[in-house]
């Protein structure tokens, strides 16, 4: 954990463009973004996939997609439309192993993802 690039956000050692953040939750901007809006919400706890999501985790889990939820309106692309994805391991394309939402919108995604 002491080497998690987003535990080091959480632990303000490394700087970012925070849009949001309460007791469990943080979201800024994606460095390198996909969309016109690519937000990442992530718990300050450390999970590392979501296949170390515990049941007690599920309220967690919950107020991170609520706060996609939150974070689509306010940035307009609550009507036209957004995607939100969790990638898991390797075949997903996950390259920071602590848990992340992201949140895109702004332009149109095609489906099914390539
Ligand atoms: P993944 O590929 O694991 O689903 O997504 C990781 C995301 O984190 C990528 O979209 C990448 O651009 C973003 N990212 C990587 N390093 C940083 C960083 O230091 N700061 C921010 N804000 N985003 C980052
Ligand atoms: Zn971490």
């Amino acid at each position: 954990m002491d080497e998690c690039l987003f535990c080091k956000i959480v632990n303000d050692e490394i700087p970012c463009e925070i849009v949001f953040e309460n007791k469990h939750i943080l979201a800024f901007r994606d460095t390198n973004p996909q969309a016109p809006t690519h937000i990442l919400v992530i718990p300050r706890k450390h999970i590392s996939t979501l296949n170390e999501l515990e049941t007690e985790d599920a309220e967690l889990v919950g107020e991170i997609l609520l706060t996609a939820r939150n974070l689509a309106k306010v940035e307009n692309i609550d009507q036209d439309g957004y995607r939100t994805v969790f990638n898991c391991n390797k075949d997903a394309g996950q390259t920071v192993f602590h848990i992340h939402l992201h949140l895109l919108g702004g332009r149109r995604f095609s489906w099914p993802p390539g």
